[in-house]
């Protein structure tokens, strides 16, 4: 298992990449740019949210506390709150990830169980694309593919790196092999996990569902027909 350093400098420089390539490419704005670079850095740490302890993953925490509400600003604008409402839910939902959600973790999940699959990978993918509601659908799916590209890259130097240090010896990692998967030894957590997975994949159709997609390029989405009249 790759550790917390290995993870961040590998996602981050991806993180680099993919922005470069929306820089270069599509003339994407630093905004977006910097935004979807940010995410691939991110989505290359998220699995490790199971870990037991340690700093890092506290301060993971503290980081998802702050990215998911921010992320959630287009969703509030839309509802018409106005900006101290807004800093209440903000504030709100940082306290109930950073403090609540991290205790329910620690207690439910097992390292590099099911939070280290291929399905968690496209859940993360959809959470991003649901919570950032920006009008511009092709920034959506470009923020998503990021957050999934740094996860897949998260789960292939794990599953690599499967020699781990232990002390000073060298050893076998008890967890090799066991990143890229799809499913977990536990029937309930698969239920769980692809029910989520479907529910959320279902509304991203519905939400996609009545632009005329079949002809559009990824570039040309993100830059003209991202609008969706609401
Ligand atoms: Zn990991």
């Amino acid at each position: 298992m790759a550790s917390y350093l290995g993870h961040l400098s590998f996602s981050s420089a991806l993180g680099a990449a993919y922005g470069s390539v929306a820089v270069f490419a599509w003339n994407l704005d630093w905004g977006p740019v910097f935004l979807g670079a940010g995410l691939t850095t991110i989505g290359g740490l998220l699995p490790d949210l199971d870990s037991e302890s340690g700093v890092p993953v506290r301060e993971l925490f503290s980081l998802a506390a702050v990215v998911g509400p921010v992320l959630l600003l287009h969703r509030l604008v839309d509802m018409g709150l106005s900006m101290e409402e807004i800093l209440v839910v903000l504030g709100g939902a940082y306290l109930l990830i950073r403090y609540g959600l991290s205790r329910i973790f620690k207690k439910i999940t097992v390292h590099r169980g099911i939070f280290h699959s291929i399905p968690a990978m496209l859940i993360a993918g959809l959470a991003v694309f649901h919570l950032y509601r920006s009008p511009n659908l092709g920034l959506r799916i470009y923020l998503a593919l990021g957050t999934m590209l740094g996860f897949l890259s998260h789960l292939i130097l794990d599953e690599l790196c499967s020699v781990g240090f232990s002390g000073l010896k060298l050893r076998l990692n008890k967890y090799a092999g066991s990143a890229l998967k799809f499913f977990s030894p536990s029937w309930p957590v698969n239920v769980v996990t692809y029910t989520l997975l479907i529910a959320l994949a279902w509304l991203a159709i519905q939400e996609t569902g009545d632009l005329n997609l079949e002809n559009a390029n990824f570039p040309d989405l993100i830059m003209n027909v991202p609008s969706r009249t609401k």
